[in-house]
């Protein structure tokens, strides 16, 4: 997920497979960002806060994770993170990301292959390839 988004480059044979930095943060959209425990003590302790504070604020319950990120508003996906700012398009908690985000996407970002797919179609290289996340 949305490695700082600031440096997340895959190299393949010297091809970048994606770059978060030309993208507006599509994976910080998805519906249900889940957590575990030490996400959650990470949260809290960058943020100051109780366990139980921090789960109180920045969690919720869904769709049976314990944990899932709470979400917010956005006007490009329609729903997005709680941590992101939707202006700069990236992620305000870099250094206390849950592990979720520190792993994705792994090799490939297939929004990425989509979002390069278009810029070259469309033949802008502003553009930006949405789907709905509310
Ligand atoms: S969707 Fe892919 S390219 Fe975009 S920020 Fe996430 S990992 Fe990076
Ligand atoms: S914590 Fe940061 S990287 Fe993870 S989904 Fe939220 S904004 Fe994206």
């Amino acid at each position: 997920m949305l490695t700082e988004r600031v440096s997340t480059f895959v190299w393949t044979l010297g091809s970048a497979m994606y770059n978060c930095k030309k993208c507006p943060g599509y994976c910080c959209s998805y519906p249900l960002i889940a957590l575990n425990k030490r996400d959650v003590e990470r949260l809290a302790k960058h943020f100051r806060l109780t366990f139980r504070q921090a789960k109180a604020k920045f969690t919720v319950e869904r769709w049976g994770a314990k944990y899932s990120m709470r979400r917010k508003k956005d006007h490009i996906f329609g729903g997005v993170c709680r941590f992101f700012d939707t202006e700069k398009r990236c992620c305000t908690v870099y250094e206390a990301r849950p592990s979720l985000c520190r792993s994705f996407p792994g090799g490939r970002c297939g929004y990425y292959d989509f979002l390069a797919f278009e810029r070259r179609a469309q033949e802008d290289p502003e553009f930006i390839a949405t789907t709905n996340n509310k």
